[in-house]
C-alpha cells in the first residue's frame, strides 16, 4: 500500500504542470571566477551579487559567476548602484559552461546601435530548460585552459620551446613562457619580449597576444625574417594566481604585477627581470606590455597605444608603429583611431626616480625596460573588454589585430636591420 502511494505521488510529480522548482545557486568555484553573492531571493528569482574585490585598493569591475538551478525561470541580476558595472553592450553570456561568450546587449548594438545604459545597474536573464551552467562575466574570460587549448596546435612544433618563467607567488602554479627561438647564425640582433596579464583580470589582452604568436610562426615573409634574426618570448600570464583564482589584479595592494619593477615582490617579475637582462645582452632589446582599459567610454571602446618615456631614441619608432600599424589593421575587424593613443612624456631615466618619490618604489614594466640601455623600443598597448569603435570584440577580432600588431614590429625591425648591414 505504501508503495503504491509513493509511486502515486511520483508520477503526480512527473505529470504536475507546476514543476517543484529547484533552488537557484551562484558560484565562482571554478579557474577564473569571482563573485560576492550579497542575497538570493528565491520566491522572486532576484540574485544580488557585486565583484569580489579581494585585496584590491578601491573598488573595480571585474566579476565571473556561474548560475544553476534556474532552469525555465527568468531571474533578475542586481548590482550595486554607486558605480557603472557594465560594458557598452552588457555583460558577457555563455551558456556553454565559459567556451562561447555573447554579450547581452550585442544584437541590440549591432542592429540600431543602441549600448546598454551606463546607469543600468541590473539585468535579467531567461533560462531555457536545459541551461543548467549559465555563466556571466565582465568580460571575455581567459585562463590558463584557453592559452592551453590555443597552443596545442604549436606543440609538436620542433622550431618552438614551452617552458617556464617560475613558479608562481602560491608555489601552487607554473609561469608559463613561450619561446621562438633564433633561427639565424652568431647572437640574434634582436631580442622580443612580450606580456600580458600584469593585470589580471585584463583578459581581453590575450587572444591579442595569441595573434601575435600565430604570425611569428606563420609563412609570412615579415614573420620569417623575425625567426632569422630575433630570440623571441612569449609571457602569458605574469600574475598566474591572480588569473587563475578570479583576482581583479588591477591595484592590487600594496601593489599590483606593473607597479613591481622596482621592489620585485612577484616572483614572476623578479625572473622576468632577470631573464630580460641577460638574455637580450648585446642584441637590441624590443618589449610590448598588452593591458585592457577601463570599462566604457571614450579610449575604453578601442584599443590604443602608450607614447614612450624616452622620447627621444624611441618616439620616432613609435610614431612609425602607429603608422603603420593604422595601414596593416585598416581592413581589420578592430578600427584602429591613432588619436586615442596617449602621447610619450619627456622624462628620460628619472621616470623611475620620479615613481620613487610620490609613490615608494614603483615602476611599471615599459618604464623600467625603457631605463635599459639596450632597450630599442618598449610599449605598452591597451584592449578594450567589449567594443572597439562599432565592432563588439570577440576572441577572433583580437587574434586579428594580434597579426597585424606582430607583423607592424616586425615590417620596422625588418627595415632597421636592413639599414645596418
Ligand atoms: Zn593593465
Amino acid at each position: 500500500m505504501k508503495l503504491k502511494i509513493a509511486f502515486l505521488l511520483l508520477l503526480l510529480a512527473i505529470l504536475s504542470p507546476f514543476p517543484v522548482q529547484a533552488e537557484i545557486r551562484v558560484d565562482a568555484d571554478f579557474p577564473g571566477g569571482n563573485v560576492k553573492v550579497e542575497s538570493i531571493d528565491q520566491e522572486n528569482n532576484v540574485v544580488c551579487v557585486r565583484p569580489d574585490l579581494r585585496d584590491t585598493r578601491g573598488d573595480y569591475f571585474y566579476f565571473y559567476f556561474r548560475v544553476a538551478g534556474a532552469e525555465n525561470s527568468t531571474v533578475t541580476f542586481k548590482f550595486p548602484e554607486k558605480s557603472t558595472n557594465f560594458g557598452a553592450v552588457g555583460p558577457n553570456v555563455s551558456v556553454d559552461g565559459g567556451k562561447t561568450w555573447r554579450f547581452l546587449a550585442e544584437k541590440d548594438y549591432l542592429t540600431s546601435g543602441t549600448k546598454f545604459p551606463a546607469e543600468q545597474h541590473e539585468f535579467t536573464w531567461t533560462f531555457g530548460p536545459n541551461d543548467s551552467d549559465v555563466r556571466f562575466a565582465f568580460g571575455t574570460p581567459y585562463t590558463q585552459s584557453n592559452w592551453d587549448e590555443f597552443m596545442a596546435q604549436y606543440r609538436a612544433r620542433e622550431d618552438v620551446r614551452f617552458e617556464t618563467l617560475c613558479r608562481s607567488r602560491s608555489d601552487k602554479r607554473d609561469v608559463e613562457l613561450f619561446r621562438v627561438p633564433y633561427l639565424g647564425q652568431g647572437k640574434p640582433r634582436f631580442y622580443l619580449a612580450f606580456t600580458a596579464r600584469h593585470h589580471a583580470c585584463e583578459s581581453s589582452a590575450s587572444p591579442v597576444m595569441e595573434g601575435m604568436i600565430s604570425f611569428c610562426l606563420s609563412d609570412a615573409p615579415e614573420a620569417q625574417w623575425l625567426r632569422q634574426n630575433a630570440e623571441i618570448v612569449f609571457i602569458p600570464f605574469m600574475d598566474k594566481d591572480g588569473v587563475e583564482e578570479g583576482d581583479q589584479g588591477k591595484n592590487r595592494s600594496p601593489h599590483d604585477h606593473n607597479r613591481d619593477y622596482v621592489q620585485e615582490l612577484y616572483p614572476s617579475v623578479k625572473a622576468f627581470k632577470a631573464l630580460i637582462v641577460k638574455e637580450s645582452e648585446g642584441a637590441k632589446l624590443v618589449f610590448m606590455d598588452l593591458h585592457a582599459p577601463s570599462i566604457r567610454g571614450g579610449r575604453n571602446d578601442f584599443f590604443y597605444s602608450h607614447g614612450p618615456i624616452e622620447m627621444k631614441k624611441m618616439n620616432p619608432i613609435w610614431n612609425r608603429f602607429r603608422d603603420k600599424l593604422a595601414e596593416n589593421q585598416k581592413d581589420g575587424t578592430l578600427k584602429y583611431e591613432p588619436k586615442w593613443d596617449v602621447p610619450g612624456r619627456s622624462e628620460g631615466h628619472n621616470s623611475i626616480k620620479s615613481f620613487t618619490g610620490k609613490n615608494g618604489n614603483l615602476s611599471s614594466s615599459r618604464v623600467w625596460v625603457q631605463s635599459l640601455p639596450n632597450a630599442y623600443f618598449a610599449n605598452c598597448m591597451e584592449f578594450g573588454y567589449t567594443l572597439c569603435g562599432n565592432a563588439v570584440i570577440t576572441p577572433e577580432s583580437g587574434r586579428e589585430l594580434g597579426r597585424n600588431v606582430m607583423k607592424t614590429l616586425a615590417e620596422i625591425l625588418k627595415e632597421d636591420g636592413a639599414k645596418e648591414q
